[in-house]
């Protein structure tokens, strides 16, 4: 009856969010009185899969097979749903991110189970209900759902939870489900990343510039600001559009949804499509050379001015601290 949580990592690195889902399980688990089992997929040597257990994971299964490798939407959902059925759990936990946003209603499918997506908080608890809540309608509304299910497939926004260390011990145990050739029928484009840059939804801090930065040739002073802070960049969907910038960079409705602890906003006017995409940030800067943009009404702080002015004598005096 344990809470099985699916943990994501990178090249066998653990993401934050990792530890945000084991510790948002864990709470679960305290009250009902069951343990975490954390279920990885890939190769991550046993020393990592042991920092799970300083967030209250009390078994591991790891999952290390050459055909899984890769990240492939229908086979991580039937080894999370087999490993689910294994260890007899209702509930099952995974971050909202780019591949829990895919696996999350897929399981849930599998499982019919209920499912909340982009839960924002630890959920209460009345009898075998849960009470979750999350955000809706692009982030700009909160709701509860009460999820009454027998099985439950909760999906935590990354950032939205404090991993919280606690003392334990665990065992590692090596899974070997049986993975259907036609789960594994898909064309998988693998993405090198190029740089060891922070990655945009996970990031504690997002400098994010649209189209009041005039053109690419000054994102010199976006980048020398976002690496001073250690930072992520974004921007906003024109920018992307235009091709200045990614789209995997472009944060909005229809873009990228971060919750970072910071968001500085320059050049950016602050459109409702844009605002759905970063209003769960804890504190919000914007620069902008119009002291009416509407980008201010939802800011913390605020600077007025030219962003090439302003960017470059930030990030000297940030480096300077
Ligand atoms: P602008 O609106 O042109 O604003 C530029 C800002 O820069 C202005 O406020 C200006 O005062 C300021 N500025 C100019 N020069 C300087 C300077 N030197 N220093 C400082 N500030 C300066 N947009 C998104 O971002 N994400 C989305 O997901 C998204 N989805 C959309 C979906 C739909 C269906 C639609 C219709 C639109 C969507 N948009 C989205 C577009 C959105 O409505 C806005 O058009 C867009 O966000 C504006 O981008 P911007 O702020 O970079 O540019």
């Amino acid at each position: 009856m344990a809470i099985l949580v699916y943990v994501e990592h990178i090249e066998g690195t653990f993401k934050k969010s990792a530890f945000e889902v084991v510790s948002y399980a864990k709470a679960i688990a305290s009250e009902q009185n069951t343990t975490v089992t954390a279920l990885s997929i890939g190769k991550v040597e046993d020393s990592e899969l042991n920092k799970l257990v300083e967030y209250g994971a009390s078994k591991i299964l790891k999952v290390d097979q050459d055909q899984l490798k890769q990240f492939v939407n229908k086979a991580y959902a039937s080894v999370i749903a087999e490993a689910a059925k294994a260890e007899q759990s209702d509930i099952i936990v995974l971050s909202n991110s780019f591949s829990g946003k895919g696996l999350a209603p897929r399981l849930a499918a599998k499982l019919e189970a209920g499912l909340v997506d982009g839960a924002i908080e630890l959920p209460t608890t009345s009898g075998s209900e849960l009470h979750v809540k999350k955000t809706a309608f692009s982030n700009k509304a909160f709701a509860t759902e009460v999820v009454s299910a027998a099985k439950k497939v909760i999906a935590v926004n990354p950032n939205s939870i404090e991993p919280t260390k606690q003392e334990g011990s665990a065992t590692i145990e090596a899974l070997n489900p049986s993975v259907d050739a036609s789960d594994l029928n898909v064309l998988v484009k693998e993405v090198v990343r190029a740089t060891d840059k922070v990655s945009l939804p996970e990031a504690e801090i997002v400098v994010s510039a649209g189209r009041g930065l005039k053109g690419p040739e000054n994102w010199g002073v976006v980048e020398e600001l976002a690496e001073a802070l250690g930072a992520a960049t974004a921007c906003s969907k024109p920018v992307s559009d235009a091709g200045w910038r990614p789209h995997s960079e472009h944060v909005g409705q229809t873009g990228i949804v971060v919750g970072p602890n910071l968001y500085i906003a320059v050049g950016i006017s602050g459109a409702i499509q844009h605002l759905a995409g970063v209003s769960s940030s804890k504190t919000i800067v914007v620069i902008n050379k119009d002291p009416e943009a509407p980008f201010f009404k939802v800011a913390d702080y605020g600077m007025v001015g030219d962003a090439l002015e302003i960017l470059p004598k930030l990030t000297a005096a940030i480096k300077a601290h």
